[in-house]
């Protein structure tokens, strides 16, 4: 049987999605966003069986070349924005969803017993739209703060674009049903634009997701580049940079800083005698009270097993001894449930001040290495502030 270009068209259209749908299984496989990749693998594979379905409208049934083919559709594309909210971790819009998909089959069936084309379109196309626009809502509004205001804006242009384009058809589609009085089928002229728009659109929209997906992805490498996985503080390189920069302002403004060095009290002990995951614990508490004792430009960071810095820009000695008791009280109430008993912990802390700015990084460490050293020698569950440079 020879193809008509038409159908040939609509077939790639289908293939598209249906490639689309098994990357984004690949990407869910791969742990990429599971949920969200799986959500809109599904969503593509139900539009492409939509297409299909529409390239087979002169040989399939009424009620499969119209109904559930507009259907699909529209069910697709609640698929697709279901896993964008799954993306963003917003809670899914389930009764809107359910509602849009029986609405819009209720319609379409309605309009496929009365052979009504226009009608067809109208539903088809103001539905589409709206989840379309109601999903680049979404993008915008809960994954700017995630993706970046520029990514988020940039990937939701596309469905907004789509969106707008299809509440426009459906709008015209109501306005002149007379220019909707044929059904588009494979083999009636079905114009190169419009099997382009189909195709950019499909590329565009797979394209957003893709940049959604790869922003998130370089922000959380960026992110635990410097960060600490167990407490969520800074981790060496990242207070190190912090460090530097502070050295940077005291070199040039004269603006002095302070450094805390802390660590643990017998931690080995509790590890022994409660297990690791009690440790493990012990030490993310340890991070709450350094981070609820924090001011906003103070930094810490997690630089060793059970090692501390706590780095107090613009901060002299009589700023910095207020705090560092503060967290020797705050870590001695605390109190863990362990495997028997509740886990008691003390730190000990060297309190260094830098205000010579002709002092080396490595003079600043031997200094407050040396004060840690003295808290525990002298007892620990104690601060011993540094000799002066
Ligand atoms: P001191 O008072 O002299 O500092 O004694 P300490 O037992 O705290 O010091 P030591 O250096 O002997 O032991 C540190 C312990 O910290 C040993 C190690 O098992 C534990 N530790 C290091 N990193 C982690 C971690 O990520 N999780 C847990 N649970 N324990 C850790
Ligand atoms: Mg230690
Ligand atoms: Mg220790």
């Amino acid at each position: 049987m020879p193809v008509s270009s038409s159908t040939l068209i609509l077939i790639v259209i289908a293939l598209q999605q249906g490639l689309f749908a098994g990357l984004w299984a690949l990407a869910a496989v791969a742990g990429m966003s599971r949920r969200a990749a799986l959500h809109w693998s599904a969503g593509m594979l139900v539009v492409a069986l939509g297409m299909m379905l529409v390239v087979q409208r002169d040989q399939v049934p009424v009620w499969l070349g119209w109904w559930v083919a507009n259907t699909c559709v529209v069910v697709g594309l609640v698929l697709f924005r279901r896993g964008i909210e799954r993306f963003a971790g917003t809670s899914p819009a389930d009764v809107e969803h359910v509602l849009v998909c029986v609405v819009t089959a209720v319609l379409t069936a309605l309009a496929t017993r009365a052979g009504s084309v226009w009608a067809l379109a109208c539903v088809v196309s103001l539905v589409a739209g709206t989840v379309l626009l109601r999903t680049a809502l979404c993008v915008v509004r809960d994954l700017a703060g995630a993706a970046g205001r520029g990514v988020s804006l940039a990937s939701a242009a596309p469905l907004g674009l789509l969106g707008s384009l299809l509440i426009a058809r459906g709008v015209l589609a109501l306005l002149q049903p007379e220019r909707f009085g044929q059904a588009l089928t494979a083999t009636n002229a079905l114009s190169v634009s419009v099997v382009l728009g189909i195709v950019a659109s499909g590329l565009l929209v797979n394209f957003s997701l893709a940049g959604l997906v790869v922003a998130r992805m370089v922000g959380e490498l960026r992110h635990y580049s410097d960060h600490d996985a167990l407490t969520g503080l800074l981790n060496r390189r990242g207070i190190e940079q912090r460090l530097r920069a502070e050295r940077q302002r005291l070199i040039r403004h004269g603006s002095p800083y302070s450094l805390l060095s802390l660590d643990l009290d017998h931690f080995k002990r509790v590890n022994d005698q409660h297990g690791h995951p009690v440790g493990d614990e012990v030490l993310r508490a340890i991070g709450e009270i350094l981070r609820r004792v924090g001011r906003g430009a103070d930094s810490a960071g997690r630089v060793g097993g059970e090692e501390f810095w706590f780095l107090l820009p613009d901060t002299d000695l009589v700023g910095a001894l207020p705090l560092a008791d503060r967290i020797l009280r705050e870590a001695r109430a605390l109190r863990l449930p362990g495997s028997e008993v509740l886990v008691q912990i003390t730190v000990s802390i060297g309190v260094a001040a830098a205000t010579d700015r002709t002092e080396s990084d490595e003079s600043l460490m031997r200094r407050l290495d040396e004060a840690l050293y003295r808290a525990k020698t002298n007892g620990r569950d104690r601060l011993e502030i540094a000799a002066h440079a």
